[in-house]
């Protein structure tokens, strides 16, 4: 644990504001379990699989495979209207952990699964993302 890592752990707030305040230094963070070896997204108190609350932050090497992915042609939030069509994607990061993404070159009509992906960040509204690009002509 660095010492970002040791301010930020000491101050009063849950996992959820640890995991974005590591997105705006760019940086993908995820959970690890000590009591039964689990990685886990999106962040939450304790262990998914075992309930230990006995857990430690990695960093994410940015490596993943596309799990699946789908393209909204229709806004069902209309503050997404404005970026139809757009996709959402289920990536693997190589760590283990699952995660609910954007992928910024989903060919047309392509299909990706098994895609081997990079991690890049994006902001949004005033918020850094972490997103994914498709590496060239690679699948696992
Ligand atoms: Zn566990």
């Amino acid at each position: 644990m660095n010492a970002v890592d040791k301010k930020i752990a000491s101050e009063a707030q849950g996992p959820y504001e640890t995991y974005r305040d590591a997105l705006e230094s760019k940086r993908l963070t995820f959970q690890h379990c000590r009591a039964c070896g689990n990685d886990w997204l999106p962040p939450r108190e304790d262990c998914p699989r075992c309930w230990s609350p006995d857990w430690e932050w990695r960093e994410a090497s940015g490596e993943a495979t596309v799990v699946s992915w789908v393209v909204y042609h229709t806004a069902f939030d209309n503050r997404f209207a404005g970026r139809l069509p757009y996709n959402v994607a289920l990536v693997d990061l190589d760590e283990g952990p699952r995660m609910i993404t954007n992928l910024v070159n989903l060919p047309d009509g392509g299909d990706v699964i098994g895609r081997r992906a990079e991690l890049v960040f994006e902001e949004d509204h005033g918020r850094m993302l972490p997103r994914f690009r498709l590496k060239d002509g690679t699948s696992t």
